[in-house]
This record gives C-alpha cells, sequence and structure tokens, in this order.
C-alpha cells in the first residue's frame, strides 16, 4: 500500500511517496512561494501516484479542531499569503483521498514514535531547535492538541544577566524561542551559529536556556523520553551541555528510573532528518483506520 506525505515548511514542501512500514520509494523539495503557486505544483506531485491517502505535518498555528469550521487551515501565521489558507480542503478536493493532519513536530514526533527512537512509548516531547523552537507532545498515546495544539517554543525562560543578546520573538520579552533560536544566537554573537561550533560560552548559555525549558517540559508533561532536532542540535556539543544544566535545574526533585539515565532520556533525532516525512506516512495511515 502507497502513502503520500507532505512535511509542509516556511521554506520548502518536502512530498513523499512511502509504505506502511516507514519506507520512503521518492521525495522531492518544492519552495514554499504563494500558495496558488505551491499547491498546483504539490498537487501535481501527488496525483496518478496511486496513493490511498495523505498525511500533511504542518507549519502553524494550524487549526486541528474537526469540529471547527476551520479545521484543516492554517492560521494566524507570519506568513501573510498562507495566512487562513485551506491547506487540507485544497489537498482533499483536488486528489479525493483521505487526509491525515497534524503540527510539524507533532509529525516528527509520531515519526520517531512508530519507527524511531521512541517505538512504543505513550508519552514524549519532540522539540525542533532551528529557525524556530517548537515541539510536539504525546501524552497518553495521543498526540497532544488541545485548544489549540502546544506552542513549546514560547514558554517564558528568565533571561540571564550576563546575556548580551536580545529576545528575537516579536511577541515575548523573554521566550524560549526568542533566547534559543538560530535567528537568536546569531543576534547574540553576530555570527552563523554554524561558525559559532568552538565558541564554548556559546553553546553553554544555549544549553542553559534549554536545560531550563527542559525542566518544565518534564515537570508539567512528564515526558518518558525528550527528543531534539533542528538545525541548532547538529552542535552535538550541546547534548552533553543540555543534560548538565537539566540535572542542575531538576536538583534531584524528580527520582525516576528514567532520569537515572539522562543519555537516554534526552536524546538526539534518530531518523536521519526523515522523522517528519515518516511521521506524515503515518498520519496518512492513521486517517484511513
Ligand atoms: P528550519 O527551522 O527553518 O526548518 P533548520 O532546522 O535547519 O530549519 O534550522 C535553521 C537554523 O538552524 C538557522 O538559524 C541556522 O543558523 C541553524 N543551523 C543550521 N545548521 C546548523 C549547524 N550545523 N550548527 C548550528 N546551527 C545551525
Ligand atoms: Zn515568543
Amino acid at each position: 500500500m502507497l502513502y503520500g506525505a507532505l512535511e509542509a515548511g516556511g521554506t520548502k514542501m518536502v512530498c513523499a511517496i512511502g509504505d506502511e512500514n516507514g519506507k520512503i520509494f521518492e521525495q522531492v523539495s518544492i519552495p514554499t512561494t504563494m500558495p496558488d503557486e505551491t499547491m498546483p505544483r504539490i498537487i501535481e506531485y501527488f496525483k496518478d501516484k496511486d496513493i490511498k491517502a495523505i498525511g500533511i505535518a504542518c507549519f502553524g498555528p494550524i487549526d486541528l479542531n474537526k469540529e471547527s469550521d476551520t479545521y484543516g487551515y492554517i492560521t494566524s501565521t507570519p506568513k501573510t499569503a498562507w495566512k487562513n489558507f485551506n491547506i487540507v480542503g485544497c489537498i482533499k478536493d483536488a486528489l479525493g483521498i483521505p487526509v491525515g493532519f497534524d503540527t510539524d513536530v507533532n509529525g516528527s514526533l509520531l515519526g520517531e514514535i512508530t519507527w524511531g527512537c521512541a517505538k512504543g512509548l505513550t508519552d514524549a516531547i519532540y522539540l525542533t531547535i532551528g529557525t524556530g523552537v517548537g515541539g510536539g507532545v504525546m501524552s497518553n498515546g495521543r498526540l497532544l492538541h488541545g485548544m489549540l495544539h502546544p506552542e513549546l517554543g514560547h514558554i517564558m525562560i528568565s533571561k540571564r544577566t550576563e546575556d548580551k543578546g536580545k529576545c528575537v520573538c516579536p511577541f515575548h520579552q523573554n521566550c524560549f524561542e526568542g533566547l534559543a533560536s538560530g535567528p537568536s544566537i546569531e543576534v547574540r554573537w553576530g555570527q552563523k551559529a554554524v561558525e559559532l561550533a568552538d565558541k564554548e560560552e556559546v553553546w553553554k548559555l544555549e544549553a542553559d536556556y534549554i536545560g531550563e525549558a527542559l525542566v518544565n517540559f518534564c515537570m508539567t508533561l512528564s515526558p518518558q523520553k525528550i527528543i531534539l532536532g533542528g538545525g541548532v542540535m547538529h552542535q552535538e556539543q550541546l547534548f552533553v551541555l543540555i543534560r548538565e544544566y537539566f540535572k542542575k535545574y531538576m536538583n534531584g526533585y524528580i527520582q525516576t528510573k528514567n532520569l537515572k539515565n539522562l543519555d537516554e532520556y534526552i536524546v538526539p533525532a534518530s531518523l536521519n532528518d526523515d522523522q517528519g516525512i515518516m511521521g506524515a506516512i503515518k498520519l496518512a495511515m492513521d486517517s484511513v483506520q
């Protein structure tokens, strides 16, 4: 059985065809420009591919409430051309097949839970730290939506006194994304993040912020595992530092088997950056059940 997968991002749309084992047979990337230019190219790619359903793991905010008149819409995104765009309706009308829909980060988490390092877990978090910071949550075996969907990148974090940078989030003065995203690193240090690889102070401060955020997520969502992906996390030295700060801020308050081994608790994404597209395949599979 073949399924379509669309990982819809602010800069590119990754389209793929895969099967129920998460195997990807082919994949293309289409730039995200205007909906009336980008969507016909996506539809052209998927039509005649003999897919049973399609899963969309989408940038947001998006409407996931099936009772809502705007279910399947991208809602208040700063990418104005895509604001209030009915992405699910557009694909469904053109292809006439079931469409699964969730956030990009819930998609990545679902990929890791189905085929990756979080296989079989009922409670886990996937965080991306890249251009923005976002997080997907599975709680009690279900991807968490709630009122809208979690926005883990915009929790409040205390800005360190030695931090001479500024919070780059236009909405908040001290949120996780504003202090720890790739662009915030670049504003703070005046250089591309990738060029700062050997600057210890850069990654200590970054890990400090991430460690504080992860303790907050651990306290509020009680995940069995925390998976970290996104461009910034390609700086692998961050993992050791993040675990140290996590331990420091946790300060022994929660004591479980999982937290005894932080190397297994706070881990990198395990699917070679295919977690999002593989998760979208699972969203497609689940849409036909
Ligand atoms: P997006 O979030 O747009 O989907 P990425 O996850 O690749 O894309 O994140 C891009 C951000 O990550 C940029 O701010 C970039 O500077 C940063 N980044 C990308 N690669 C690296 C790297 N190897 N080391 C540090 N930062 C990186
Ligand atoms: Zn914010």
